[in-house]
């Protein structure tokens, strides 16, 4: 049998990720690969992490990309400064604040979970009891934007209340990062992980991740070894450590990191703020026609986030049909519900370079078409 060369079709990706890589970070991709102690990778490393603190809003010295999706992000943070019999307090508002709580567990940690319902933020008031509640907690693991609902959490008054009890804050920034305000410093936030598929735009695997001083000083006075050796930052921090003496750890994914240093700078000549009032002009845009087609949104309107639109599937529509009609006829793919929300909504990302007039002008038209 003779094996073709693989040509994916070229699809319009508005679901909750990966979204549409922007095309000059596919061209990043094909270039050339060098080796990854070769000085000039070394050079654009030193100008990713720059690019990480401005997207970040941080002065964190260990800012880095790890070599590996969201989920690893989320696991370098806990693996790192979590030690065997912390208590940790989770919340849990849609799919990742439980993986979150399963990371916890799996580490011999202990979760104090804080429940609110799919659709809602987490709640600041609920959080501040379990602190008071948890005088012993250590940490505070919370999702900004639950991408299986589409809320967005008020990460600024949680983080001030970790600092407040004393205990370091662990935010899932993957949906966003790019998307929606976000300031790492000013809001005093420990530790941070995102991922490289959704509001930067590049392509899936790469795991941004920041520590403040106060997590690193955390990581390095721990008693316990760090039971994974990949993801074991004390070990990483030499490679990324831009003080001319990098060593080897693992072998960097050299092209991948050309396709992040390019939507990083595309980001930052957009500029930081403009990208989140881009998102959010989509996101109006898009519900203009989401309304007139009677599509309900499952968040209220002020915890919305608008990089992921989460809308209830009306009734005597069928789900499947309907986003395999988009894709088979529109080359455009929604996102299914997850979880609760399995066959009851659908998720439409409007993602770094997915947020574009004529992806929402697709959109409405398609979908319109589709369901009638
Ligand atoms: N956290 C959130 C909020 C996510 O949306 C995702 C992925 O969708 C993850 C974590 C996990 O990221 P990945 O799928 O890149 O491992």
């Amino acid at each position: 049998m003779t094996i073709q060369p693989f040509n994916p079709p070229r699809r319009t990706l508005m679901g909750p990720g990966p979204s549409d890589v922007h095309p000059q970070v596919l061209q990043a991709l094909g270039k050339p690969t060098v080796g990854h102690l070769d000085p000039t990778f070394i050079a654009m490393m030193d100008e990713v992490k720059a690019l990480l603190q401005y997207a970040f809003q941080t002065e964190n010295a260990f800012t880095i990309a790890v070599s590996a999706p969201g989920s690893a992000g989320m696991e370098t943070c806990f693996v790192n400064l979590m030690e065997p019999g912390d208590k940790v307090i989770v919340c849990r508002n849609g799919v990742f604040g439980e993986r979150m709580r399963q990371n916890v567990e799996r580490l011999g940690g202990e979760a104090v979970v804080v429940d609110d319902a799919w659709g809602t933020p987490v709640s600041v008031d609920k959080v501040a009891d379990a602190l008071n509640r948890h005088p012993d907690a250590k940490f505070l693991a919370f999702v900004h934007a639950e991408t299986s609902t589409g809320a967005l959490s008020d990460a600024k008054a949680l983080c001030a209340l970790a600092r407040e009890h004393d205990v370091l804050s662990i935010v899932d920034a993957v949906t966003s990062l790019g998307g929606v305000e976000l300031r790492v410093d000013e809001w005093g936030i420990d530790a941070i992980y995102s991922g490289s598929q959704k509001c930067l735009s590049c392509v899936p695997g790469l795991a941004p991740v920041s520590f403040s001083p106060r997590a690193v000083e955390k990581l390095k006075a721990r008693q316990a070894p760090i039971s994974s050796w990949f993801l074991d930052q004390s070990l990483v921090m030499g490679y990324w450590s831009g003080d001319g003496k990098r060593s080897y750890h693992h072998t960097a994914p050299v092209n991948s990191l050309y396709a992040l240093h390019e939507s990083l700078r595309l980001l930052q000549l957009e500029g930081l703020e403009n990208a989140w009032a881009r998102h959010r002009a989509m996101h109006d845009k898009l519900k203009a026609g989401l309304d007139k087609l009677g599509l309900g949104f499952v968040v209220e309107e002020a915890y919305r986030l608008p990089q992921l639109n989460a809308v209830y599937i009306p009734e005597g529509i069928d789900d499947g049909a309907v986003r395999s009609a988009l894709l088979n006829r529109f080359n455009l793919e929604i996102g299914a519900g997850l979880g609760d929300l399995a066959g009851k909504a659908w998720r439409i990302g409007l993602m770094g370079y997915a947020a574009r007039e004529e992806n929402v002008t697709l959109c409405l038209a398609a979908l319109e078409q589709v369901m009638n």
